[in-house]
């Protein structure tokens, strides 16, 4: 008989706590699948996503009493309430403004916590690693979740002191802990839609070339293997976005979660940072230089503007550099989200057709972003009717998401729709023309 699979958490040698299975797991394979204990959509998005099941949804409902609650129906309001009821008030008190993500998560937390006697305790909160500019940030945020909390907190305080441990009354370190252990939720395009707190899932370890990815469907979490992993080897996800060089990606992992990465990537990434950086230096250092900018045009969807630097760049400063350089690559893909938006699908395709390779030799294992590329760009080709082309993408596309998202997720149900929808027209056309 198989054993069955049960994590188990050890000390993984330099990292402190670490995850692994009991069993080999497959590529492919679902290790874990966890609800959050707290979380909610991002401010950003709080009035297109739905505050209970994360959908997204044009004529959502308001709470009648806070104002800034949404819900598709009067279904997901009623299965919110326990969750909403106490943060309602705090809503109201401080309306119009809606404090950020991390202090209504945080409020969300502490009214779970004294539900459940959870305890965050263990998590770690770095706080006396961070630098006074972040503290003073971070002593910001917990005034807020004060304020904010204040009167909810009042009729909670007997009943907090005793259910919460000591290092989670205090607000400050409460905000560091959810800061440094909180999970981005992220749609199936993978925008990024809420944030949330999974403690299960905080003990992983970071690797720039993971063995497992965690993928969304609402906030409910995914962590599937994508390779296959040996009984007792240690589960790694990874915290950052992994198209980057070693330097870059040390830079934010340090700056963000007080570590020093020494995976095998970065002991011996050199190669792929020579592939990344390559092209004339002086080009793409220009280029480099530009993008935070051009990120800033993308967060505000001044699509027009952005389109037109990326169009000049890439015709002029970058043009001689090749497409694997890691920041015409990025400079790419915004080309691509800036045709989408502004509906010029034969140029979009133009641009998206240049990442995919890049993508392929920069994604050597099943990895999310690299399936949800191939499922834009497959898109495109379908829309304009490059059907053979659409067909041979969205199949690619299906290679790696049924091992990244599994068979029943929304997003590999759709490519499987895609690829009948080309097959079937495929057939139609061999049918017109005998
Ligand atoms: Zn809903
Ligand atoms: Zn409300
Ligand atoms: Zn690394």
């Amino acid at each position: 008989m198989q054993k069955m699979l049960k994590l188990e958490r050890f000390v993984s040698p330099g990292k402190g706590n670490g995850v692994r299975a009991n069993v080999a797991l497959r590529r492919g394979q679902l290790v874990l699948s966890a609800e959050p204990l707290a979380c909610c959509v991002s401010n950003r998005v709080r009035s297109q996503v739905c505050h209970h099941c994360f959908s997204w949804g044009e004529t959502l409902k308001r709470c009648s009493q806070c104002k800034a609650a949404r819900y598709c129906n009067a279904m997901c309001q009623k299965q919110a309430w326990s969750i909403h009821r106490r943060e309602c008030k705090s809503l109201q008190r401080l309306s119009p403004r809606i404090p950020p993500d991390s202090v209504r998560l945080a409020a969300r937390i502490i009214f779970a916590l004294v539900c459940e006697l959870y305890t965050v305790e263990e998590h770690e909160s770095h706080l006396s690693l961070m630098s006074e500019q972040k503290k003073q940030g971070l002593s910001e945020l917990a005034s807020t979740l004060q304020l904010y909390l204040q009167q909810e907190a009042a009729g909670l305080e007997p009943i907090m002191t005793s259910a919460l441990p000591p290092s989670c009354q205090d607000p400050l370190s409460l905000m560091a802990k959810i800061i440094c252990n909180c999970f981005t939720i992220c749609d199936k395009e993978l925008q990024e839609i809420g944030v949330g707190l999974y403690p299960s899932l905080s003990l992983l370890n970071h690797d720039c070339r993971p063995n497992c990815v965690m993928m969304f469907d609402g906030p409910l979490l995914q962590l599937r293997a994508v390779v296959d992993i040996r009984p007792e080897e240690e589960l790694t996800i990874s915290y950052i976005e992994t198209l980057s060089v070693t330097a870059e990606r040390q830079k934010q992992l340090q700056d963000q979660y007080y570590f020093t990465c020494r995976c095998q990537l970065c002991s011996c990434g050199a190669e792929q940072d020579r592939f990344m950086l390559s092209g004339e230096e002086a080009k793409w250092q220009q280029l480099k230089e530009v993008l935070p900018e051009l990120e800033k045009h993308k967060t505000q969807n001044n699509w027009e503007t952005l389109l037109k630097s990326c169009r000049r760049l890439l015709s002029t400063v970058v043009n001689n550099v090749p497409d694997e350089n890691v920041y015409k690559l990025k400079l790419t893909d915004m080309a691509v989200d800036a045709c989408v938006h502004l509906q010029l699908w034969e140029e979009a395709l133009s641009f998206g057709r240049k990442t995919l390779s890049v993508y392929k030799r920069y994604f050597p294992d099943p990895h999310p972003v690299h399936g949800v590329q191939l499922m834009r760009v497959g898109k495109l080709q379908h829309y304009l009717g490059h059907i053979q082309e659409a067909l041979d993408t969205f199949r690619q596309a299906f290679q790696i998401l049924e091992l990244t998202h599994g068979r029943t997720h929304p997003l590999t149900t759709e490519v499987l729709t895609k690829m009948e929808e080309c097959q079937s027209h495929a057939y139609s056309d061999c049918g017109d023309t005998t």
